[in-house]
């Protein structure tokens, strides 16, 4: 009798260890939804982060020493199942980075307010009214996202009067503002979504940064279509560049490794500061590549048409300024996030407000904005001359 029990133990000691530790996990990581159960006083609150108990520790104790595997496997699924009840009940508290699971982890400067994992789509989409990590990164892109469908319809619905080909060039502004409606739209899908699992947060990675390349893709249409206007054959050229550089962007983000979000910091960061540590290896080398050639393929183009136009045209008809402009909100965007700043500098001080990934949100939104300006202007250069070409303009 002794001995079976003594073998109980040990088979409960033995399946610990790792399986233990996982526990451990689980506990602290549902803690904070658990505890709104117990009705406890504001001194629960100090220690926020240890599960609650309604039983005392050595009495735990003894309890998991008599405790068998099928046992413990179906106390966890009561504790899940518990878990999954109030998170779909919308009753979740935010947690803090440590006790968030791997595939959680993303920015360890943001020390607080995160969600727990929430394996329902309805608790994720419902988490968007409520002040988390998340929350400024999927307004800046969900209000982008309206403002893009909204100056996309406007600009559908123009009467054809003020374009010179109004069917070819609707469906030129047309890319452009399906990219950034495609690129907003599955950007605040992922944020949304994130919290979700590994599975579904990967899935979503993936999207997020097919966004990014259709984004540049359809920005480069209008771009190039109103720049060479005149001389189609660079044109054709520039844009067949694009395309298989955009398309070869989207592929490269379809693999697993690539969209990882624990590769936040190589993502974005190899492109400005290749480090020694496994940054700039395999697939992820390769795909920073194509995303860095993608982005950098507009860099020939724009010295074709400043050296042919001059820089004086290429500045004031050309929109160059705007476009630099553009060009430097990306960047400084992208190198921020890279970074991490602002809140390296200040941990914990950035949790839910100004962190650096929304700021490199709505620079992004604001570079496609200045772009569509630019673009807009070279339209309506465009239709000032009424259609016709000189011998000597790309324009
Ligand atoms: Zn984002």
């Amino acid at each position: 009798m002794s001995s079976r029990k003594a073998s109980a133990t040990n088979q409960g000691n033995g399946l610990s260890n790792g399986n233990r530790e996982r526990g451990h996990l689980e506990l602290a990581e549902l803690g904070p939804l658990l505890e709104e159960k117990g009705d406890q006083g504001p001194s629960s609150s100090a220690n926020a982060d240890d599960p609650p108990c309604t039983v005392t520790q050595e009495e735990e104790e003894e309890e998991v020493r008599v405790l068998t595997l099928p046992l413990q496997a179906h106390h966890a699924m009561e504790k899940m199942e518990e878990f999954v009840y109030k998170v779909w009940e919308g009753r979740w508290r935010v947690i803090p980075y440590d006790v968030l699971p791997d595939w959680l982890k993303d920015n360890d400067y943001l020390l607080h307010g995160h969600r727990p994992p929430m394996p329902s789509f309805r608790a994720c989409f419902k988490s968007i009214f409520r002040i988390h990590t998340e929350t400024g990164n999927i307004w800046t892109h969900l209000l982008g996202f309206v403002l893009f469908l909204f100056l996309g319809i406007l600009t559908m619905l123009r009467p054809n009067m003020y374009f010179m080909a109004p069917l070819q060039e609707k469906v030129v502004f047309g890319m452009f503002f399906l990219g950034a409606v495609l690129c907003l739209s599955f950007s605040w899908l992922f944020h949304t979504v994130y919290c979700h699992s590994e599975k579904v947060s990967r899935t979503f990675s993936k999207l997020d940064y097919s966004g990014i390349a259709l984004l540049i893709m359809g920005s480069f249409v209008p771009w190039l279509y109103y720049s060479f206007y005149c001389s189609p054959q660079p044109r054709l050229i520039y844009l067949s560049i694009v395309c298989v550089l955009g398309i070869s962007a989207i592929i490269v983000a379809q693999w697993d490794r690539f969209a990882t979000p624990k590769h936040r910091q190589t993502r974005a960061g190899c492109l400005l500061r290749p480090n020694p540590e496994g940054c700039c290896l395999g697939v992820q080398h390769c795909g920073k590549r194509v995303f860095l050639g993608l982005g950098l393929s507009g860099v020939v183009p724009t010295m074709h048409f400043t050296i042919a136009e001059g820089f004086v045209k290429a500045t004031t008809v050309g929109q160059m300024g705007w476009f630099f402009l553009m060009a430097v909100m990306y960047i400084t965007g992208a190198g921020l996030y890279a970074a991490r700043i602002p809140e390296r500098f200040f941990p914990g001080k950035f949790d839910i407000w100004f962190q650096s990934h929304q700021i490199f949100h709505v620079l992004v939104v604001a570079a496609a904005f200045v772009h569509f300006y630019g673009v807009s202007n070279l339209q309506e250069f465009r239709y000032g001359l009424e259609g016709g070409c000189t011998d000597d303009s790309l324009l």
